[in-house]
């Protein structure tokens, strides 16, 4: 069965995740050590560690296989406008990513929003390329720094604190609205190259914290 998220925090859009970390070899160093990002990650804590929000996030990892997914996707859909993948985990399989650039293809009528860090592999780049290439679809790769470090591939980075908004980036104001997007779609938006988001949550101050100690 298709386990659908409505997050609060996205105006009530609703998202399809998986599992953190267990999905997301793209959150590791060669070294097996966590990219600063990912080490801080919201998805390892607090409520996601709740059975209940654990519980659809394990059942969508197989549910994908399913030959009817693509199709009870597009249906899930319907009156969607607007479409989050990956509130936490990330397309830890080519053939996941082809089924949901599927949807992705048979729902032109829906903005979908999806970060990645898996264009760091190979061969996710073809498929990655497809869904960037339509219309309705902001693949944003996921800069891996803390401090607002990105290049020209990236299309989201986290960021100490608002003041420290990097050029050519434009700042998430989610932390002026109660953490709610408060009718921003800019994430959505094929327009804005790179989104900047402030830092927010205890765990993630503790690794910018230890980061910025070692400099
Ligand atoms: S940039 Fe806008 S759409 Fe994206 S998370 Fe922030 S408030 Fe929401």
């Amino acid at each position: 069965m298709i386990r659908i998220s409505k997050t609060s925090k996205l105006d009530g859009i609703l998202s399809w995740s998986l599992q953190a970390l267990e999905t997301c070899q793209g959150s590791l160093n060669p070294d097996g050590t966590l990219v600063p990002a990912c080490s801080g990650c919201y998805a390892t804590t607090g409520n996601y560690n709740y059975p209940n929000v654990k519980a659809p996030r394990l059942e969508n990892k197989s549910d994908w296989k399913r030959d009817a997914w693509v199709s009870d996707m597009v249906q899930a859909l319907d009156s969607s406008r607007y479409f989050r993948w990956f509130d936490s985990g990330d397309i830890y399989s080519v053939a996941l990513a082809e089924k949901i650039f599927q949807v992705m293809e048979q729902t032109p009528w829906c903005k979908h929003w999806l970060p990645t860090r898996m264009a760091k592999f190979a061969k996710y780049q073809d498929v990655l390329s497809r869904m960037q290439a339509l219309d309705n679809v902001m693949v944003r790769f996921s800069s891996d720094s803390v401090s607002g470090e990105f290049d020209a591939r990236h299309g989201s980075v986290i960021i100490e604190n608002p003041e420290a908004l990097p050029n050519g980036a434009t700042l998430c104001e989610a932390y002026n609205n109660g953490g709610k997007c408060n009718g921003c779609r800019s994430c959505y938006n094929k327009d804005v190259a790179v989104i900047a988001y402030p830092a927010h949550g205890r765990k993630m101050s503790k690794v910018i914290r230890i980061l910025s100690t070692k400099v």
